[in-house]
């Protein structure tokens, strides 16, 4: 057996037992991800010197991801879970609608329903029109 040989068989009985021992155990989730990406931020910031304590704040992020991935009380995670998701909506979403303003900066703009703040995508470039909101439909007029 070559050394590659031998390499690929270790992996193997690696990934094998890693399975055994994530077996009834929660793994990741959204919330993890958001973890890591968090933490990740946290040490890069921890670089600087006056605020050198993220990177501990960014560690500590690392081990709770770590224990949640590892834990076996799926109540409780999936409860966070459900937390985190609530609490990530609004953000999501206005970050969504900030990609979408730039991405169609050139040929779209957007506006939000003064009545229902339902964001409405109007054609660019059609002068001053009147829109009328699907969801409530108040109407409003604004130059495109
Ligand atoms: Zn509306």
């Amino acid at each position: 057996m070559n050394f590659l040989q031998r390499l690929q068989e270790m992996l193997q009985r690696f990934a094998i037992k890693l399975q055994q021992f994530m077996v009834g155990r929660y793994g990741t989730d959204e919330f993890t991800i958001f973890l890591l990406i968090a933490s990740l931020i946290f040490t890069f910031l921890g670089n600087f010197r006056p605020i050198r304590f993220f990177y501990f704040i960014g560690v500590a992020i690392i081990w709770y991801s770590l224990f949640r991935t590892l834990s076996k009380n799926y109540e409780k995670r999936r409860k966070e879970l459900n937390w985190y998701l609530r609490w990530s909506e609004k953000p999501k979403a206005e970050l969504k609608l900030c990609v979408n303003k730039i991405r169609d900066r050139k040929s779209h703009r957007y506006f939000k329903c003064e009545e229902c703040k339902t964001v409405l995508r109007v054609p660019k470039g059609r002068g001053k029109i009147e829109i009328t909101c699907p969801k409530c439909r108040a109407k409003i007029i604004k130059k495109t």
